[in-house]
C-alpha cells in the first residue's frame, strides 16, 4: 500500500544529480539559496556512474597496456607474458567512482544541500511527488529539471540476446571478450573500440553513416579511421545492420548490409553505441504543462535554461542540446542565475568536446564544414605533430592542429585538435575563441617548450608567415 505523502514547502528543487544538477545545487547553495536535491539512483548521474569517468578510467588501463606492449621502444624489457585482468581493471574504475561518489556526497553536506532519495514526478506545475524510502509531495519556488539521457532503444532484430550489450554493460563487464563487434562509430563506440583492442581483443566497428565521427571534420574522421585501422581495429562504414543472430557454437553473428550486400561478422560479444536520448521517464512533465521540443524529445528552454513554465528550468541531456558533462554544468550555473535575475545566458560558440580516442581528438567552436555551409571568409592553418619535439618524446607523432580564422575579423573561431594531449590543449583555443583572440595575440604569446602546445603557437604562425619548423 502507497504511504501517505508528506507535504514539504522548498526555496528550489532540483531534480537529478548528474552533473547538471549536483553543480547547480553546489553553485546555488554559493550563492544563498536553500537547495533540495533529489535523486532516484547515485550521486553523479551518467557520468560519473556510467560515462565519462568510468570510461576514461578504462582508457588509461587500456593505454597502460599498450605502453607496456611498446615498452622495450622506450629501453624497458619487462620480460614476462602480458596479462589483462579485467575483474581489477573494474575494480580500479568502481574506486575511482566510490571515491568520486562520497566526494560530492561530502559537498552535499559542507553546503548544507538537502539530497532526497526517490524518483521524483511533476504533480502540477508547483507540486513535485516524490517516492523512496519516504513519500513527499514538494512543493517549491524553483525547479530545475536535471534528469539527463538514456540509453535510446534499437529496432535491430536478435538485439536483445544475451551477448549484446549496451554501455553500460560493457563499463561492468569483467571478462575480456576476445573478439567484439561493435555497432555505432561515434564517440561512445570508437572509444569503446580503442579500449578493447589495446586490451587486445579483436574489434570490428559497423557504421550506418559513410564516416566515423560525423561531428568532427572530415579530415579528423579520416585521421582516426587510419589510427584505428593501424591498431588492428576493423571499420565498416557506410554498413547497416540489419539483424544479430547466434550462432550453433554461441557466438554472436552480426549481418550488416554495404553497396556490395551483405556480409556476417561473427564474434563473442556485441557492442551497441547507437545513441541516447532525453529521459522524461516517470516525470510526468506534462502534468506541469512543460513544453518539449518538436519532436517530443528534450524539453524546451531558453538561454536562462527557463522553459515554458516561468519557475520552472531544465538544464544538461533532458534539453537534448549537446549532451556533455560541461556543457550542463554550465547550463546548471546559467539556471541559478536566471533563477536570481543576474545577466548571462548560455551560449554555445565556444564548447569544448573531446573523444578520448587513440590519439585523442577536440574541436571547440566552428567546424570547418560549418564555415563552408555558411559561406564564410576564412582560412585554415594545419600543423602537424610530427616535428613537436615532446610528441616525439612521447612516441605519439601523429595527428594535426587545425585552426580556422575569419578573415574579416581576424579572430579563431574555431579548433580542432588530433593528437597527443588533445584533452588538454583544447582549454587553450577554448579560451582563445571565448575571447576572440587573433591569430596575432596566439603569436604574440609564449609557449613553453617542450610542449604539445607549441602546436597552437605553430599553427598561429601558419596563417602568415607559415609554421616556423615546418618547411
Ligand atoms: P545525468 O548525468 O544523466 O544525470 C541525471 C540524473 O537524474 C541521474 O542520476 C538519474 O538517476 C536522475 N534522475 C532521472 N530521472 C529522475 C527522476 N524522475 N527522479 C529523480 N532522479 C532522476 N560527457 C562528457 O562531457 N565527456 C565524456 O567523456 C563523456 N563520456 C561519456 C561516456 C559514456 C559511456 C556516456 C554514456 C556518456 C558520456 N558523456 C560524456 C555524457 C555525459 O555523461 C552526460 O552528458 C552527462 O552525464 C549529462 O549530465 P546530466 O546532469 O544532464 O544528466
Amino acid at each position: 500500500m502507497d504511504q501517505p505523502a508528506m507535504a514539504k514547502k522548498v526555496e528550489l528543487l532540483i531534480i537529478g544529480a548528474g552533473p547538471g544538477g549536483y553543480v547547480a545545487a553546489i553553485y546555488a547553495a554559493k550563492k544563498g539559496i536553500k537547495v533540495t536535491l533529489v535523486e532516484k539512483e547515485e550521486l553523479g548521474g551518467t557520468c560519473l556512474n556510467v560515462g565519462c569517468i568510468p570510461t576514461k578510467s578504462l582508457v588509461k588501463s587500456s593505454e597502460v597496456c599498450h605502453y607496456v606492449k611498446q615498452s622495450s621502444l622506450f629501453g624497458i624489457h619487462t620480460g614476462t607474458d602480458l596479462q589483462v585482468d579485467m575483474k581489477q581493471i573494474i575494480r580500479r574504475k568502481d574506486e575511482i567512482k566510490e571515491k568520486l561518489i562520497s566526494g560530492i556526497d561530502y559537498l552535499m553536506e559542507k553546503n548544507n544541500i538537502e539530497v532526497i532519495r526517490g524518483q521524483a514526478s511533476f504533480l502540477s506545475a508547483h507540486e513535485v511527488s516524490v517516492k523512496g524510502q519516504n513519500h513527499y509531495h514538494i512543493s517549491a519556488n524553483d525547479i530545475i529539471v536535471a534528469t539527463g539521457s538514456k540509453i535510446s532503444k534499437v529496432n535491430i532484430p536478435g538485439i536483445d540476446l544475451p551477448f549484446v550489450m549496451n554501455s553500460t554493460d560493457a563499463l561492468a563487464c569483467t571478462e575480456l571478450p576476445k573478439s567484439i563487434t561493435i555497432i555505432g562509430g561515434g564517440v561512445i563506440g570508437m572509444e569503446l573500440a580503442f579500449i578493447y583492442r589495446y586490451l587486445g581483443v579483436e574489434v570490428h566497428v559497423v557504421e550506418f553513416m559513410s564516416r566515423l565521427l560525423t561531428m568532427v571534420d572530415s579530415d579528423i574522421s579520416e585521421e582516426i579511421k587510419h589510427s584505428a585501422e593501424q591498431a588492428g581495429i576493423h571499420i565498416h562504414t557506410n554498413s547497416k545492420v540489419v539483424k544479430v543472430q547466434r550462432a550453433d557454437e554461441g557466438q554472436a553473428i552480426v549481418t550488416y548490409e554495404d553497396s556490395q550486400g551483405e556480409h556476417l561478422l561473427v564474434s563473442e560479444k556485441v557492442l551497441v553505441a547507437i545513441g541516447r536520448e532525453p529521459n522524461l521517464d516517470g516525470l510526468e512533465v506534462e502534468r506541469a504543462g512543460i513544453q518539449l521540443n518538436e519532436r517530443g524529445r528534450g524539453i524546451t528552454v531558453n538561454e536562462h535554461m527557463r522553459t515554458n513554465v516561468d519557475h520552472i528550468y531544465a538544464i544538461g541531456d533532458v534539453t537534448n542540446i549537446m549532451q556533455l558533462a560541461h556543457v550542463a554544468s554550465h547550463q546548471g550555473t546559467t539556471a541559478i542565475d536566471g533563477i536570481l535575475g543576474e545577466s548571462g545566458g548560455m551560449h554555445y560558440t565556444a564548447i569544448p568536446n573531446v573523444i578520448f580516442t587513440s590519439p585523442e581528438i577536440a574541436s571547440v567552436g566552428l567546424l570547418e564544414d560549418e564555415c563552408k555551409q555558411q559561406g564564410m571568409d576564412y582560412s585554415v592553418s594545419k600543423v602537424s605533430f610530427a616535428s613537436n619535439g615532446k610528441a616525439l618524446t612521447m612516441n605519439e607523432p601523429e595527428g594535426f592542429i587545425k585552426l580556422i580564422k575569419d578573415n574579416r575579423s581576424q579572430r579563431i573561431v574555431g579548433g580542432a585538435i588530433i593528437g597527443p594531449d588533445a584533452s588538454s590543449l583544447i582549454s587553450s583555443l577554448t579560451l582563445a575563441i571565448a575571447n576572440g583572440l587573433t591569430e596575432k595575440q596566439i603569436m604574440h604569446t609564449v609557449f613553453a617548450h617542450p610542449t604539445t602546445g607549441e602546436v597552437i603557437h605553430e599553427a598561429a604562425f601558419g596563417f602568415s608567415i607559415g609554421a616556423l619548423h615546418q618547411a
